[in-house]
């Protein structure tokens, strides 16, 4: 016997909701903030509580719930989007930019930001990078005061604003690869500027890119990566994965597992106790192809409701869109055909 039946009536009684009468709508107020008729904000309990007390509550939420809320009333959105607004304006602060003109610029030059700093928006206990990536496809935004405008582009020693200077310029796919960790990193990125603030010891990288940023993101070799950050929204590509602390690797792994495979940012990812599989089958659990949300059969797309995005300000007035994307996840192991590389790996890739 589990449950003891002498203490249900407690457990029920506790449950019971109080009786409320509501008004008819046309008694309602009028709510200026979400323009329609609706029963006072205080008559919800969770509106009863402290502010911090109902964030601390949705930050245990799964994505989906806080995707529910946020779409469910405009009340309830400042639940989702207020710390996520938060730690993209104080991750833009550590790197000694103005959040506000930084991600205006952002929009207009339709960059995003990806990389550990886009990750640590969704994975709370990432700790902040060295290093933010900032993907373009042109130019790229504004770092701010003091940025002079008539700079030399041949003088590395100029202040490009707020104190960066452009240290290097990685055109070759070497230089790339060793700029952001990856080891194979493609045709699509055009160059990469690597700008250096030495007093606050922060580096930003301006990867520019041929095809929209998005593409680049889902180049990434694993989805713990396929993050984003824009001017208006923080958004999580892979959620059901990313949430339980697994990744998909997209890259080919050598049957002998062999030391050909060399790719820091995933020894970093690893050292933040998040899990990286080769096999689809291990990283989403069992399930029937292409049903289930994380399947790396399922073709996506950006915009899609399949991923997990937060709108946190409708700054800007350029009202430049990203591109929309389409793909499929290339994985080593699909589903379904899995047990020859199961067996070989086994768990957890443990990177050397
Ligand atoms: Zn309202
Ligand atoms: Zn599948």
């Amino acid at each position: 016997m589990l449950l003891k039946p002498s203490r249900w009536p407690i457990e029920i009684m506790r449950l019971r909701r109080v009786h409320q009468s509501y008004p008819y709508r046309q008694e309602l107020e009028w709510c200026h903030f979400c323009r329609e008729r609706h029963t006072p904000p205080e008559a919800a309990p969770v509106f009863r509580l402290p502010l911090d007390l109902g964030l601390r509550i949705v930050s245990f939420l799964p994505f989906s719930d806080r995707c529910a809320l946020n779409a469910s009333c405009r009340h309830l959105e400042k639940f989702v989007t207020n710390p996520v607004a938060a730690r993209v304006r104080h991750t833009l602060r550590e790197f000694g930019l103005d959040p506000g003109p930084f991600l205006e610029s952002m929009q207009y030059h339709g960059a995003v930001i990806g990389g550990i700093a886009a990750l640590r928006i969704f994975v709370e206990d990432v700790p902040m990078p060295r290093v933010l990536e900032v993907y373009t496809r042109q130019g790229h935004p504004d770092l701010g005061a003091p940025n002079q405008e008539e700079y030399d582009d041949d003088d590395p020693s100029a202040d490009r604003g707020n104190g960066y200077r452009l240290v290097e310029t990685a055109i070759f796919t070497y230089g790339k690869c060793q700029l952001l960790g990856y080891q194979h990193y493609g045709a699509n990125v055009e160059k990469i500027l690597r700008m250096r603030n030495s007093t606050l010891d922060r580096e930003i990288l301006f990867v520019q890119s041929r095809v929209p940023p998005i593409e680049l993101i889902i180049e990434a070799p694993t989805t713990l990566l396929m993050n984003f950050i824009t001017s208006n929204d923080a958004v999580c590509l892979y959620p059901d994965l990313t949430e339980r602390r697994k990744g998909l690797l997209t890259l080919p792994i050598p049957d002998d597992r062999s030391s050909t495979l060399d790719v820091p940012v995933l020894d970093t990812l690893a050292g933040f106790r998040l899990y990286m599989f080769g096999n689809a089958t291990q990283a989403v659990g069992r399930h029937r192809c292409p049903l289930h949300p994380s399947c790396p059969a399922v073709p996506r797309a950006y915009p899609d409701l399949l991923m997990y995005t937060v709108r946190f300000t409708d700054a800007g007035g350029y009202g430049s869109r990203l591109a929309e994307s389409t793909w499929t996840l290339k994985v080593p192991s699909p589903c379904g055909s899995t047990e020859r590389i199961e067996q070989r790996i086994g768990g957890p890739i443990n990177w050397p």
